[in-house]
């Protein structure tokens, strides 16, 4: 694509987190390519190519499985020069946006490392921030004025948390100083916006990292303010968290699949068992309390990050199906074997097993029985009571739990 649009007369370069991520000998998730020519220039010369955007156009040129985006060189327009304060668009604040020259482009990026400009012309990389003084000090340096520059697009505080998780470099000095002036700005920036972020911060291999670093920021509540308050107050709520995040990393660097949906349960499972009143799952609730209280902690939650339903449902069902684990009345182990959630639901056991909280026992029984055969599993069932003393449990929550759950009709 480069040489291409380089023959077509234009400048072309690879940039972002392509250039960053292949001079620290990494794989680049992606690339990114900035160039001269406009939207309708680029989509004429790549066939397999779709503008997105409104206000500012790109390019997605598709190959295969990969999409490069390409942008045509932006300047960054500063309020002093326009005389006019911008316009709010998804929570960034647009001024007239026009195309600018390469040295232009440079400046409204970032980081540093992220300002590397890979020419294919010559194969040189050129350095408009010092980035690569930076990538060998291991530093997320913000370029210009780091208040500014938050203050112009507050996520650029999670996207320096993000690279400094995922490459396991420092904040510079200054640019980890702005963020507590800066971050407040936060509350304002649009849940689907933030939606997006927190996919990259959680789902792509440092998840783990990326919660040290927004708790460290003590940003991590404008993300998920009451998992962030309770993860402070109660070990247990933060080692199921932490436990969901790192088996999440170990998927991900196993090339298995990983789903947001575990995730949000696991997020949210501390703030659901405080909502519900703090009981054990067995004795809290019928499956409709969780239902019902699962709603509402879903319902505040999305107030600051718009989790899509396909996630949230899927989250309620692991929570769902978490009294019946425990349980394990007569045939039922047998007919949830071929509950679609099981295996998630199973996970979500072993993990509460882990963070310490008392199913063990529970966790430990249904590991040998899904790893068991047929004829095995029937005679486990046979072994197990038919009723417990659960009839009293079973029953919807009293006036009396509820008020204490808050939560009545
Ligand atoms: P990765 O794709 O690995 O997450 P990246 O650095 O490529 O990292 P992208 O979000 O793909 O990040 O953005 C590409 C480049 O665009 C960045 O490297 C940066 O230079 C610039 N950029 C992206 N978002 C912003 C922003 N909010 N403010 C300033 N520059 C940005
Ligand atoms: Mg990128």
């Amino acid at each position: 694509m480069l040489y291409r649009l380089n023959h077509a007369g234009f400048e072309a370069y690879l940039v972002g987190g392509g250039v960053r991520d292949l001079l620290l000998g990494g794989q680049p998730k992606d690339f990114d390519i900035a160039t001269s020519a406009k939207p309708e220039e680029i989509k004429a010369l790549f066939r397999n190519c779709r503008l997105i955007g409104r206000r500012f156009r790109l390019a997605h040129v598709r190959f295969g499985r990969e999409v490069i985006e390409v942008a045509t060189f932006r300047a960054h327009h500063d309020a002093d020069e326009s005389g006019a304060d911008g316009v709010i668009e998804n929570g960034l604040i647009l001024r007239d946006n026009v195309y600018g020259t390469r040295d232009e482009d440079a400046m409204r990026r970032d980081f540093s490392v992220n300002c590397l400009y890979y020419d294919v012309r010559d194969f040189s990389v050129i350095d408009f921030a010092e980035g690569m003084a930076d990538l060998e000090a291991r530093l997320i340096r913000m370029i210009g004025e780091p208040t500014l520059r938050y203050r112009e697009d507050p996520v650029r505080i999670l996207r320096a948390a993000r690279f400094a998780a995922k490459l396991d470099f420092t904040l510079e000095q200054e640019t980890a100083a702005a963020v507590e002036l800066c971050a407040g700005a936060l509350h304002d920036i649009p849940p689907a916006r933030l939606f997006e972020e927190v996919l990259k911060l959680f789902m792509t291999g440092h998840a783990s990292a990326s919660l040290t670093v927004l708790r460290q920021l003590d940003v991590f509540k404008y993300l998920f303010p009451a998992t962030d308050r309770l993860i402070g107050e109660h070990e247990r709520a933060a080692a199921l968290v932490e436990g969901a995040l790192r088996s999440t990393d170990e998927r991900i660097a196993q090339d298995k699949t990983v789903t947001p949906a575990f995730l949000v349960a696991a997020f949210l499972w501390p703030v659901l068992r405080v909502y519900l009143g703090g009981h054990e799952v067995r004795d809290m609730s019928t499956a409709m309390a969780i239902d019902h209280a699962g709603s509402m902690v879903i319902a505040d939650q999305i107030q600051r990050v718009a989790l899509p339903k396909r996630f949230t449902l899927v989250a309620k069902e692991i929570w769902g199906l978490q009294p019946a684990l425990e349980e394990r009345r007569g045939r039922r182990p047998l007919k949830l074997l071929n509950h679609p959630r099981l295996r998630a639901a199973y996970d979500f056991l072993l993990l509460r097993a882990q963070a310490g909280e008392p199913v063990q026992e529970h966790a430990d029984w249904w590991t040998k029985f899904v790893q068991s055969d047929d004829s095995d599993r029937q005679g486990a069932v046979a072994a197990a009571p038919k009723h417990r003393q659960r009839k009293r449990r079973r029953k919807k929550p009293s006036a009396g739990e509820r008020a204490n759950t808050g939560t009545g009709p």
